[in-house]
């Protein structure tokens, strides 16, 4: 079974191996066991029931809570090549007649329904007469009136059970740790003897900085406009935030999109469906924007305002870099934020004395975070039981920070003790050149090439060097003195660093990192992909992720096999638009295109590198046409 598991995991969706948490939870379920899996937003949970849904052999029902983005899940598997249905008021009869085939004669093995469907008569006279083999309960949190998106109609959800005279394997799926909503999901939905599984939290490509003190406006439009070919949501505490920050940038003129509750609802889905299809690349949104959304190609989120705790955060944050690519998550921090979120807690009637402590103390932790000097990723890896970081990530903004401030201070030494030499008599540039080991009219007068300083930094430039000493100058390490002739003085901060009592750090220039987004060939997959999707009325991300869109630009695979080891690339994916792509790739001749589909024609029959050369050769492949070629290929297997 589980070598099943892996295998499903490879020809359908391309992916080599499971992420953290999927293999115990997809285990734990194939152990015929009901099943809590708590994995972070962006973890990959989909596939934890998508997979066992393709080995059981009865149907499998997923309960989401969004009617508007059953459509996407339900194309995503489509474009995987699994024929999965959706049940909702916007099916046409025709549709509707041919799901209710579909699942009974077994061709469609996952159905989603939204809870509001679970008291529905009919549907449930009707799942009476279908075999089931697993009901997966998305963001199951939603059960629970601790979680912070409880909905009514999942306390159905018992009740459903009960009526279908079956009872299948439950497995439960969120993003929220907290043990008392964990227990509430494990009593409400009646899970029997269940296995849970609270793995799967870190989000490693996720790059996580926190702005203190910045201009938000400025700030965020001189992001978007670095980034401006990315994808990106901004979230704001209020709405009217979000209407401030909307008319702002679209006046500053970038395509931006609005969501909150307090637009029409034709509005939020017109605004929810550019930017699904990238035709408005950013959202800027109150926290009702999210939930159910796999959009994988987001790659920022910036929250304008903290948030009111941790699991909110990284509920938002985790929304950018679903795909596994690099993406970033920026929390701009002000101290009034802080007062509003205070306020609000204190405002709500409705909260009990200890609810409120709660609260403040969740807060609490959420302004330590945007303080903190340490590994961001360390921190909220800890503050959700999982102690795996140890100090150091080495890809959120603090840790980079580090890893990018260099210790100066064996060089800082050298400056300090030759202005000593001199007695504190020269200027910089007398300075620099004795460093450098230049003689100069002044050098030579005072014998200063008979210094033990004299040369020791040959192997700078004049530049690096004025630079440098220029720098100890700002940062109170030396004075100049007055006058026309100003000379050098130490100061006592730098008799500190001559006697190892202080280092002095400084950081260097970040690295720029490498792009993707700025590589050409990569722009050119982007497009196509953007040309298909068109085309065929999915978003983009459908089609293929921005990994893959990556990995297809970085490896520049040749052929089928090349192309399937890209990440995200299986087999229907391949067989669907792999040719496209390639021929993108490689820039091909129409010619060198027949050969390529006679490449693949030939390795679905499985032929041996030598003889494909054979069957090229005897074929003549270099003047017959194309469609002769097949033909006699075709005629060639099935005898
Ligand atoms: P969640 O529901 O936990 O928020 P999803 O199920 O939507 O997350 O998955 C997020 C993304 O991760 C999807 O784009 C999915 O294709 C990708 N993904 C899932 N599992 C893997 C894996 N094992 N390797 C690589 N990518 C994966
Ligand atoms: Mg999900």
């Amino acid at each position: 079974m589980k070598t099943k598991a892996k295998e499903l995991l490879k020809t359908i969706y391309g992916y080599d191996k499971f992420r953290k948490g999927q293999e115990i939870i997809i285990n734990h379920i194939l152990s015929k066991r009901d099943t809590l899996g708590v994995m972070s937003t962006g973890g990959g949970k989909s596939i934890c029931y998508q997979i066992p849904a393709l080995i059981y052999s009865d149907l499998t029902i997923v309960i989401s809570p969004l009617i508007s983005l059953m459509k996407d899940q339900v194309d995503s598997l489509k474009y995987l090549g699994i024929r999965a249905g959706f049940l909702n008021s916007t099916l046409s009869k025709d549709e509707y007649i041919k799901l209710i085939q579909g699942i009974k004669n077994k061709s469609i093995k996952i159905l989603y329904i939204a809870p509001e469907r679970l008291t529905n008569e009919n549907f449930i006279n009707f799942i009476k007469g279908v075999r089931l083999s697993l009901i997966a309960v998305d963001e199951a949190h939603c059960i629970s009136q601790w979680g912070h998106d409880f909905r009514k109609s999942y306390l159905e959800i018992p009740n459903f059970l009960n009526k279908i005279n079956q009872r299948p394997q439950l497995l439960a799926l969120t993003a929220t740790a907290t043990s008392k909503v964990r227990q509430d999901i494990i009593d409400k939905l009646n899970l029997h003897n269940p296995l849970t599984s609270v793995d799967g939290f870190d989000r490693d490509n996720i790059s996580f900085k926190v702005e203190k003190g910045v201009v938000s406006e400025a700030f965020i439009s001189e992001y978007l406009k670095r980034n401006s070919k990315k994808s990106g949501i901004i979230y704001a505490a209020t709405r009217k935030e979000v209407d401030n920050l909307y008319s702002y940038l679209l006046l500053k003129g970038f395509k931006v999109g609005k969501y909150h509750a307090g637009l029409d609802e034709k509005e939020r889905t017109e605004f929810q469906d550019k930017f699904l299809k990238d035709d408005i690349k950013v959202m800027i949104a109150t926290n009702a924007f999210g939930m159910g959304i796999d959009k994988s190609n987001v790659r920022f989120v910036i929250h304008r305002n903290i948030p009111k705790d941790l699991e909110s955060y990284y509920q938002e944050a985790g929304r950018a870099g679903r795909d596994g690519a690099p993406a970033e998550a920026i929390l701009l921090f002000f101290e009034e934020d802080v007062s509003t979120q205070e306020f609000l807690i204190e405002q709500n009637e409705e909260s009990s004395k200890e609810l409120k402590n709660t609260k403040r103390k969740k807060l609490d932790q959420m302004v330590d975070y945007a303080y903190l000097e340490s590994c961001y990723r360390e921190y909220i890896l800890k503050y959700f039981g999982d102690k795996r970081i140890k100090n150091y990530c080495g890809n959120c903004g603090n840790c980079k920070n580090f890893k990018d401030v260099k210790s100066f201070t064996l060089d800082a030494q050298k400056v300090f003790s030759c202005i000593g030499r001199t007695k504190e008599s020269i200027g910089i540039s007398t300075l620099t050149n004795i460093l450098m080991g230049k003689i100069d009219t002044k050098i030579e007068r005072k014998e200063y090439f008979k210094l033990s300083t004299f040369g020791i930094m040959s192997s700078h430039t004049r530049e690096s060097l004025e630079e440098f000493i220029y720098y100890l100058i700002s940062e109170n390490y030396l004075e100049q003195s007055a006058g026309s002739f100003p000379t050098l003085k130490l100061t006592s901060k730098a008799f500190d660093v001559l006697k190892n009592l202080k280092a002095v750090f400084r950081k260097i220039n970040e690295s720029v990192t490498f792009d993707y987004f700025e590589d050409p060939l990569f722009e050119t997959l982007n497009t196509l992909r953007k040309e298909i999707a068109q085309k065929e009325n999915v978003p983009p991300y459908i089609i293929f992720s921005d990994l893959t869109l990556m990995e297809m630009a970085e490896k520049k695979p040749q052929n089928r096999w090349e192309m399937l080891k890209i990440r995200g690339i299986g087999n229907q994916k391949f067989k669907n638009y792999g040719d496209l792509f390639l021929k993108t790739i490689n820039k091909l001749s129409p010619q060198e295109i027949d050969m390529l589909h006679i490449d693949n024609i030939i390795d679905e029959k499985y032929l041996g590198e030598k003889q494909l050369l054979d069957l090229k050769k005897a074929l003549n492949i270099e003047v017959a046409t194309y469609e002769l070629k097949e033909i006699l290929i075709k005629t060639l297997f099935t005898n």
